[in-house]
């Protein structure tokens, strides 16, 4: 009997290895296999990938790996090394050594270091990520990047699923809520949650769907971060105005229709939306209304009241950008009639103005 191991082509049950497909950027090494299903496919992958790796990972590879003896002799706290290696490979260093520049990339490795001893205490810090609005493709490179560092995740109710799952297995993740009436962790228990961890010496993500800056609250937030020094970054996200924009084919601005966009919450405080209703009726004005599907009957009584034509053309988005997207066309006037008609639910978010005669035209999300 043979006692040396067989590899049979397209024979996985026979066989006792494999030959997946390399890229070889040694000591970098990634081997794909499709467990015998389709060569064709790793073969395309492997190019895919091969395509999008730089060159110079050896060079990198041996900076990184020279860096690391050092550190590891210098620093013994593990967190803090591996605070001192996010901070070095967030630098513009590994960028350098990609493009060829080692002296530079040397000076910026020592800059960061230097700056790191320096700041003795540990310290966390705190990245307020905007998530967009559903669709993870609509998440920036920088989000996807910060994301994947967190030690502890607070998340919303708008962040979908597909987007948590690009945070690390080991992250210890928060639902912090919020739904209009009922509120998972009050907004002074958020902040100061973020301000425990980040003294903790944690990497602390506040995720937030949409922009973090716009109706969400993410100014708030971070106020109390920067009265106790603690280091933050915010990281814009696609705002829902945005995303369900360009996914619902309406354009928010275009020469024929409107100059200008406004973007406002309907948000109702006692039954009723306190809105500068004079400055919303502008002709050649779009209106984004967050936060509105229980006020818009109010909201568009009020502008028909105000001047704006009752045929004015309304659209309202539900979940904009997830595969659940929903788009519903009406008039001012008639409004009350599709949201008495049907199931809707949210987030939904609205745009008031002759840009949404546009959509039967544009809308390329059938
Ligand atoms: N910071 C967020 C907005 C928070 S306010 C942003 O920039 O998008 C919450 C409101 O945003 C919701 O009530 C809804 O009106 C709107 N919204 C958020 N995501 C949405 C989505 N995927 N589809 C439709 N509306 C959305």
């Amino acid at each position: 009997s043979l006692s040396c191991p067989v590899g049979i082509a397209d024979d996985t049950e026979g066989s006792d290895f494999i030959f997946p497909a390399i890229i070889d950027r040694n000591p970098v090494m990634i081997a794909i296999s499709s467990s015998s299903e389709s060569p064709a496919l790793t073969r395309y992958l492997r190019n895919q990938l091969d395509s999008l790796l730089p060159s110079r990972i050896p060079q990198l590879a041996q900076f990184v790996s020279s860096l690391r003896k050092s550190i590891r002799s210098r620093i013994d706290n593990s967190q803090k090394r591996q605070r001192l290696w996010r901070a070095l490979m967030s630098s513009a260093m590994p960028n350098l050594v990609l493009a060829g520049k080692i002296e530079q990339a040397k000076q910026v490795s020592d800059e960061v270091i230097q700056n790191d001893s320096e700041n003795k205490d540990l310290q966390g810090e705190v990245f307020l990520v905007g998530a967009g609005p559903g669709d993870p493709e609509l998440l920036t490179l920088k989000a996807v990047r910060l994301i994947q560092q967190a030690d502890v995740v607070f998340y919303d109710r708008l962040v979908s699923p597909a987007i948590l799952e690009y945070c690390s297995a080991k992250a210890e993740m928060h639902y912090v809520g919020k739904a209009m009436s009922d509120h998972a962790v009050p907004q002074e228990g958020i902040n100061q949650l973020l301000v425990d961890h980040a003294k903790l010496g944690k990497t602390v993500l506040r995720l937030k769907g949409g922009d973090p800056f716009i109706f969400g609250r993410g100014g708030e937030e971070i106020e109390q971060l920067a009265e106790e020094n603690i280091p933050f970054q915010v990281v814009p996200g696609i705002t829902a105005a945005s995303g369900c924009s360009s996914y619902s084919g309406i354009p928010l601005t275009h020469r024929d229709y409107a100059q200008s966009v406004r973007f406002v919450t309907g948000h109702l405080k006692d039954g009723t939306a306190n809105l500068p209703w004079n400055e919303l009726i502008h002709p050649q004005q779009t209106l984004v209304i967050y936060m509105g599907l229980t006020g818009i009957r109010h909201i568009s009584q009020e502008l028909i009241k105000h001047g704006m034509s009752a045929d004015t053309p309304i659209a309202l988005i539900e979940k904009g950008t997830q595969p659940e997207q929903k788009v519903y066309t009406s008039t001012l006037n008639d409004i009350s009639n599709i949201i008495a008609n049907n199931k809707i639910s949210a987030p939904t978010l609205t745009i008031i103005g002759n840009v949404v005669k546009l959509h039967d035209k544009l809308n390329w999300q059938k």
